[in-house]
This record gives structure tokens, sequence and C-alpha cells, in this order.
């Protein structure tokens, strides 16, 4: 199976209203661009570093987009291009990208990323931090910085029951927090290689799939 044979299974697979990012980490310029020719337009990295120089070699076209943890200090090195941060995980963070965006004009659309799983290492916030969020009233100071919705990682785990009941929390979580949000809060960032299907049906909007793309992660090289 190609690369663009991987693609267009999972596409087809997919609602119209539900968008596929296609998580590239790892993976080398070549092969990202074979699902740039493939048509593929959005991109998700998890480290800094990297999506800035795949950003540098590749079309400017792409549409990228951060999942992975995000330091502070490092928040000025994508700012100035990146399309959507899923992984807002504290309010500080938040205020930071806030910073860096007035600086380079932009308007910055960002996930929170909400902590669904039974693991205690996955960062986020949970549902009460979001409402202190919320009722801080800081977000309107924000002017450069665009709430869009929420971002969940499942538990790592093979049982699809417990990833299903998760992503349906997330689900609701996002309901309950739309309209203390507003209008522009639409997207529900949940769903990866293992777990994309179920995620679509508990009403994912933006499904990040990296492995079924790609092939297996060597993280060892
Ligand atoms: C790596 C990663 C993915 C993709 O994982 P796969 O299992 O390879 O599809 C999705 N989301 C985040 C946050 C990731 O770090």
């Amino acid at each position: 199976m190609s690369i663009a044979d991987n693609l267009m299974d999972i596409l087809n697979t997919l609602p119209p209203h539900v968008r596929l990012v296609a998580i590239s980490k790892t993976k080398p310029v070549e092969m990202v661009m074979e699902a740039y020719r493939a048509g593929q337009r959005l991109f998700g990295e998890n480290k800094v570093q990297e999506m800035v120089a795949k950003q540098e070699a590749m079309p400017k076209d792409i549409q990228w987009h951060m999942v992975g943890h995000l330091q502070s200090n490092k928040v000025k090195y994508i700012v100035p291009f990146v399309s959507l941060i899923h992984s807002v995980d504290s309010h500080k963070l938040l205020e930071n990208i806030n910073k860096e965006a007035v600086k380079v004009n932009r308007v910055v659309d960002c996930l929170l990323q909400v902590h669904i799983a039974k693991e205690d290492t996955k960062f986020g916030f949970d549902r009460e931090e979001l409402l202190l969020l919320v009722n801080s009233g800081k977000l309107l100071g924000y002017k450069n910085v665009k709430v869009c919705g929420l971002m969940g990682m499942a538990t790592f785990t093979d049982n699809m029951e417990v990833v299903r009941s998760e992503f349906r929390g997330l689900h609701k979580l996002f309901e309950e927090m739309k309209p203390l949000f507003g209008t522009h809060f639409t997207e529900i960032s949940m769903g990866m290689s293992g777990d994309y299907v179920v995620a679509v049906e508990e009403g994912s909007t933006l499904v990040r799939v990296g492995s079924s793309i790609f092939g297996e992660r060597n993280y060892a090289k």
C-alpha cells in the first residue's frame, strides 16, 4: 500500500464535515511530499523544531497543525505560520500565544486540550479549569487568539468501549462549553489511527492520523 492509497482509504471513510490531519512527525520530507502530491494539505507535528524545518522545506500552501505539548518559550517559532494549535493545555500558554501573535499581527486559531484519559501523564484542562478560564474574563482580552474548540486523547487501550465513553464525554463537554466560548467554537479534535472511526461516530470534526498513513514510527533511529 502506498501513502496515496492509505490516504484514499481513510478519506473514503470520513464524512465530509470531518477533516483529516496527517500526522507526519518523525517522517522525512520525501514521505510527507508523497502525501502532498496525493492532495493532502493539512499536516500535524508534535515538535516545534521539526515543524519549522518541514514548513521551510515544503510548499507554502500546507496548513501546519501543532498537536504536541508546547513550551511557552518555543511558541514564537511557530506563531508566524501555524494554522491551528490543538494542544493548548494551560491558561499561561494561551496568554503566551496571544502575546507572540500580537507581535506578528496574526490571529492564531487554538484548541484547548482536555484531559479525558485515565492515564495521568496526559496534559490538559479538566472541566473545572475550562470554567475557570472562561470565568476569568481574560479571553476577551486575548484579541490575537481564537479558541475554536477542544482536543482530547483517549486512554491507550484496545478496549473501544472505554475509548468511546471518553470521546462521548469530550463531546458532551464541548456542547456545554459552546455557548460560553461563542460561535467560532466548532471543532472537536479527537481520533488517531487506532480509534478515529469511533471518534467520528462520537462527533469528531478533526482526526489526527499518523501511522495508518505513513506506517509505524521508528523512534530508535
Ligand atoms: C502521534 C500523534 C497522533 C497520531 O498517532 P497515530 O497513532 O500514529 O495515528 C495523533 N495525535 C497526537 C497528539 C499525536 O502525538
